[in-house]
């Protein structure tokens, strides 16, 4: 990374880690194919198993639900295409989740959050109640989706509790852990989630490769066919050295779990002197459970467009509202959908840290916000 900029994107993408980049530069040389039986690709299977044990063990699943994909937009879309009557989710959803939901045949019944970010469990209960007396028969053809947490607001969904209720009536659960793996403890044991998606850059992994985690019990037809890798569910010779670097990415991230309290707390002070810095700023999701290193916060009569673009100029990368894959800012649909006023959605930004971030960074970043502020304030 250019040592000059402040980087302060990771929910975006993460910085690859020393021990996922070594993993990586040494699978690029196992010359083999992992489906070969010669030693050249036991070679290069061994490799992918290893990583499949790790990312297994990242989220306490069994290596043998773990089928790797291109990354979590594959992975989303593949658990949303599958066929389901109904599907249950929330409108802060991730857009590969959103997306796969508008474009399939399934009845889609959305569930409302309360303006802290997490879903309206109640809300939740009377859809679940409501359910036609066809749904409630055709058990395990509904699925129920939610995301761990959100990418842009950190805020942590009510899963246990959302698992509860929707397990009462046989629902299915897909759960997008995308920004909760590697950032604090998940156990999908303990989750009774069916469907888990995951992705390597989040947590310091290479861009490109993710996985579904099917639970035993719960399945998905095949997306690409013409091979057995993947449980023949995934056809097509694997991107080892990615999948390598996935794995060593897993290990490293689970192993870094008690880092997570110091990082909130340089989370914690960089939102103390944000809003010292920035009269009339407001930290959004903050009455809600968080992830330790996401704070989004609304910078008033401010675009957040001009500020990222000012923050980029003053070497600092941060986000705008959902903006991480698409290069331009539209208005949040997560933040829209809190119930925010549309003048505070306009003005939030997502400051995303981890294990590298510095008390410098957080400083330079709360420089750089009271001149960006002063100096439009003149303008304007
Ligand atoms: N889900 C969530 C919550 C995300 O934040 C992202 C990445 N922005 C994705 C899914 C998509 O992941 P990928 O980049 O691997 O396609």
């Amino acid at each position: 990374m250019n040592p000059k900029r402040t980087y302060l994107d990771w929910n975006a993408s993460a910085p690859l880690r020393p021990e996922a980049r070594s993993a990586m530069v040494a699978a690029l040389d196992a010359v083999g194919n992992p489906s070969s039986i010669h030693a050249e690709g036991r070679l290069a299977r061994r490799v992918i198993e290893d990583a499949r044990d790790k990312v297994a063990t990242l989220v306490g699943a069994s290596p043998n639900e773990v089928v790797f994909t291109s990354g979590a937009t594959e992975a989303n879309n593949w658990v949303h295409r599958r066929g389901w009557s109904t599907i249950f989710y929330a409108p802060v959803e991730h857009a590969s989740v959103l997306a796969t939901i508008a474009a399939s045949a399934s009845q889609p019944i959305e569930i409302p959050v309360l303006r802290s970010g997490a879903i309206d469990l109640s809300a939740f209960e009377s859809a679940l109640a409501g359910l036609s007396v066809a749904a409630r028969s055709d058990r395990g053809t509904t699925l129920l989706t939610l995301q761990a947490a959100n990418n842009e607001t950190g805020v942590l969904q009510p899963l246990a509790d959302a698992v509860a209720l929707a397990k009462s009536y046989g629902l299915r659960i897909a759960c997008d852990a995308v920004q909760v793996a590697g950032k604090i403890p998940f156990d999908l044991e303990a989750s009774e989630v069916d469907y888990l998606t995951l992705s390597a850059h989040k947590i310091g992994g290479p861009k490109g490769v993710g996985a579904v985690v099917i639970r035993d019990g719960a399945s998905l037809p095949a997306m690409l066919i013409g091979g057995g890798q993947e449980q023949r569910l995934r056809a097509g010779t694997e991107n080892v050295a990615a999948i390598a670097g996935f794995g060593a990415a897993a290990e490293a991230a689970a192993n870094g779990f008690a880092d997570a309290h110091r990082i909130a707390s340089i989370r914690d002070r960089l939102e103390a002197h944000v809003l010292e810095a920035v009269p009339g700023s407001t930290i959004i999701g903050s009455d809600a459970e968080r992830l330790p290193n996401t704070c989004c916060v609304s910078i008033p009569a401010r675009s957040a467009e001009t500020l990222v673009a000012a923050l980029d100029i003053a070497g600092i990368a941060v986000s705008a509202g959902s903006a991480c894959s698409s290069g331009k800012v539209a208005q949040s649909h997560v933040l829209t959908a809190m119930g925010l006023a549309p003048a505070v959605v306009r003005g939030a930004i997502r400051i995303s840290i981890g294990a590298t971030t510095t008390e410098a960074d957080v400083a330079a970043l709360v420089a750089a916000l009271k001149v960006i502020t002063g100096r439009t304030a003149r303008a304007a």
